[in-house]
């Protein structure tokens, strides 16, 4: 018998490629660092495993707000899951800190940020690995680095250009007694 919630979709009953579930991640990790698997700690990695691009303190706090979540515990959460490198911090343009959650069986990725509306999106490779490897060999350790991309979207620039369009419209609309 076929279930009622069965679609026709030609990928359903394909299995997705098996992933770690990122609290089970993330609490082992916490547990291997020492660190206490509080409510707050668990509603917090939940709230950042439903996002899909880095998200401000604010904004958790705002969608956490009903939970045991006041700012200063997600402030002190956000910086103990970055020590132990649950979580990645990213800035706006604006300066603005930004987290997501870095999972282990998540591929290493940037971000590319228009600094006009903030759209985020990811930028999977960067040969800045290679330079993280050279110097490991080098004998660093504790190797850590910060990459931002920021330009403006191809969103933005259309807006902009459509702007540009409708002003220059408008400048040749003044009646000539008002050009003065
Ligand atoms: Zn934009």
């Amino acid at each position: 018998m076929i279930a009622a919630t069965q679609s026709n979709h030609p990928l359903a009953g394909v299995l997705p490629p098996k992933t770690v579930d990122p609290l089970v991640d993330a609490s082992a990790r916490m547990r291997k660092a020492g660190m206490r698997i509080t409510k707050p700690r668990v509603a917090l990695i939940e709230a950042l495993a439903r996002r899909t691009a880095p998200v401000a303190i604010e904004t958790l706090h705002q969608e956490l707000n009903t939970a045991p979540c006041d700012l200063v515990t997600v402030y002190r959460c956000l910086a103990a899951f970055e020590k132990i490198g649950i979580v990645r911090r990213s800035f706006q343009h604006n300066g603005t800190s930004m987290y997501e959650l870095v999972l282990t069986a998540r591929p290493k990725h940037y971000h590319i940020v228009c600094k006009n509306c903030g759209a985020t999106e990811p930028v999977d490779y960067f040969p800045i690995e290679g330079v993280e490897r050279v110097l490991r060999e080098r004998g660093y350790a504790e190797l850590t680095h910060l990459v931002e991309f920021f330009g403006t979207c191809p969103a933005c620039q259309q807006q902009a250009a459509g702007n540009r369009v409708a002003q220059a419209q408008a400048a040749t609309n003044v009646p000539p007694t008002e050009r003065n």
